[in-house]
């Protein structure tokens, strides 16, 4: 059988539910080496650093997994201002990154026009702009991208409109997909991904999830394990470890062989080699923060987020054979 980005749907379950053995402290499986393969054929060795700043942890959306949801009343909110989020985007050029992504919940304190200062303000700089704040009408992503915003990251979650609505109690499945395809319109390059493990989730939805990229032509693919936390609906739900996460990211590299894929912090969060792990399985793109450490933690939309410093996180990399790009 010969596996590679024309694969089927009933090949990608079988994938899923292939073994993973774990020798030596590694975990091995067949579609690791493929998609490292693939990854290394397709993009090199070369690693992006994406630099994070996470400008706000207030949201007015209650999604059941989050842990900076609305209701959680146990978060203590922040929200940076432009002079501070201006400083941590110098700080991430100074460190030779061309890329930063300004991440947060969905807050309306930072309407149109605070957004468009904002983004302008940083283009100045110089950089390549991502954003990552959620869904937004046409008409706003539209003036996003006039004032220079370049990539926007939207992950829809799950594909599977059932378990969409099961996990999100106020936000709209067909909005969300309505907002990538609008995205995609105005020039953006874009953004999406999944969580791996949540509650209800099957192998055959999370194969759905690995076509539904292909079929949206993903720019970028975020993934990672969903990880069960305190102060939310889904903090005892079963948590359900890196092996299944590995695979999908695995296979979404297989199917999206030119696609950028983080190695995302939430596997660096449940396995202390789990950045360098995903960077075998696929990834090419690591996304440090920038934020000073005591902010970064409040990000806390999952528990124990990793916060390694950017010297660590590079000399992992080189460690590994990979070059920073
Ligand atoms: N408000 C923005 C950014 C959300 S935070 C948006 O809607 O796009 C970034 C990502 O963190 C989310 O898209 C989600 O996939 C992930 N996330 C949130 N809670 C999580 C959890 N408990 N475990 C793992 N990932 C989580």
């Amino acid at each position: 059988m010969i596996y590679n980005f024309l694969m089927q749907k009933k090949e990608i379950v079988n994938a899923l539910n292939s073994e993973v053995i774990l020798k030596d402290g590694n975990f091995k499986n067949d579609f690791f080496e493929i998609a490292d393969n693939v990854r290394y054929n397709n993009l090199g060795d070369g690693v992006h650093l994406r630099g994070l700043i996470e400008f706000t942890n207030y949201c007015y959306r209650n999604c059941y997994y989050c842990g900076i949801r609305a209701e959680n009343s146990n978060t203590e909110r922040y929200r940076l201002s432009l002079d501070e989020i201006l400083s941590y985007a110098k700080k991430g050029i100074s460190l030779g990154l061309k890329t930063v992504v300004l991440q947060g919940g969905e807050d309306l304190y930072f309407n149109l026009d605070k957004m468009l200062e904002v983004i302008s303000e940083i283009k100045k700089l110089g950089v390549i702009l991502t954003l990552s704040v959620g869904e937004k009408s046409y008409k706003e992503y539209k003036a996003y991208r006039q004032a220079g915003a370049d990539r926007f990251l939207l992950r829809i979650e799950t594909s599977d409109e059932n378990l969409f609505k099961q996990i999100h109690p106020n936000s709209d499945f067909k909005n969300r997909i309505n907002c990538l395809y609008n995205l995609k319109e105005l020039g953006f390059e874009v953004g999406t991904g999944v969580m791996v493990g949540l509650p209800n989730q099957s192998v055959e939805s999370l194969a759905n999830d690995i076509l539904f990229f292909k079929s949206i032509e993903a720019d970028m693919i975020g993934l990672g394990p969903f990880i069960p936390t305190p102060n939310t609906p889904f903090e005892n739900e079963k948590f359900i470890g890196i092996e299944l996460p590995l695979k999908v990211l695995a296979i979404s590299r297989i199917l999206n062989p030119k696609a950028n894929m983080p190695a995302t912090t939430a596997f660096e969060s449940i396995h202390k080699n789990g950045r360098i792990i995903a960077l075998k399985c696929g990834a090419n793109v690591v996304m440090p923060n920038l934020l000073d450490c005591e902010i970064n933690k409040k990000y806390k939309i999952y528990k124990d987020k990793s916060t390694t410093p950017i010297e660590a996180i590079k000399e992992e990399i080189i460690s590994i054979g990979r070059v920073i790009l």
